[in-house]
């Protein structure tokens, strides 16, 4: 989807909910659609606070929690310490290299929408290991 249609359906959303489209929602929605690194509150707050020195960490901080619970964006839990957000938020698996850091999303991993009778509203399946690119690297030494 494009960049412009994607921004516009997640204002929308927003809007729908009676969600006011502050200057700090639309700039982090917006680095959010342009850096699919599933970025921590930590990251953006860095990426975003030399265009933007009036944005604080706290409110990247809350305006991430609340895209999450409008459905915005989904909260993932692959690291302990903090939460990493998703722009995407068709459910799929992911994969971090614990060698490089990177976050891979695993779209060809079919999740299941029922399981024995059980029907699935939500689903975090997180692998960890080494990515191709790193074991590329390795193996060129
Ligand atoms: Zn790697
Ligand atoms: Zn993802």
């Amino acid at each position: 989807m494009e960049f412009k249609k994607e921004l516009e359906d997640k204002i929308n959303l927003l809007r729908r909910k009676r969600i006011v489209i502050t200057t700090p929602r639309l700039i982090i929605l917006e680095y959010l659609l342009q850096n699919r690194i599933h970025p921590t509150a930590e990251e953006v707050y860095q990426d975003l606070r030399q265009r933007f020195p009036s944005l604080s960490l706290a409110s990247v901080y809350n305006t991430l929690k609340l895209f999450s619970r409008l459905g915005i964006t989904t909260e993932l839990l692959l690291d302990k310490e903090k939460a990493r957000y998703d722009i995407n938020t068709i459910p799929h698996a992911h994969f971090k290299c614990l060698n490089c850091g990177k976050i891979y999303d695993l779209l060809d991993i079919k999740l299941p929408q029922k399981v024995t009778g059980h029907k699935v509203l939500s689903t975090q399946l997180y692998f960890y290991g080494v990515c191709q690119e790193c074991l590329k690297k390795r193996s060129n030494k």
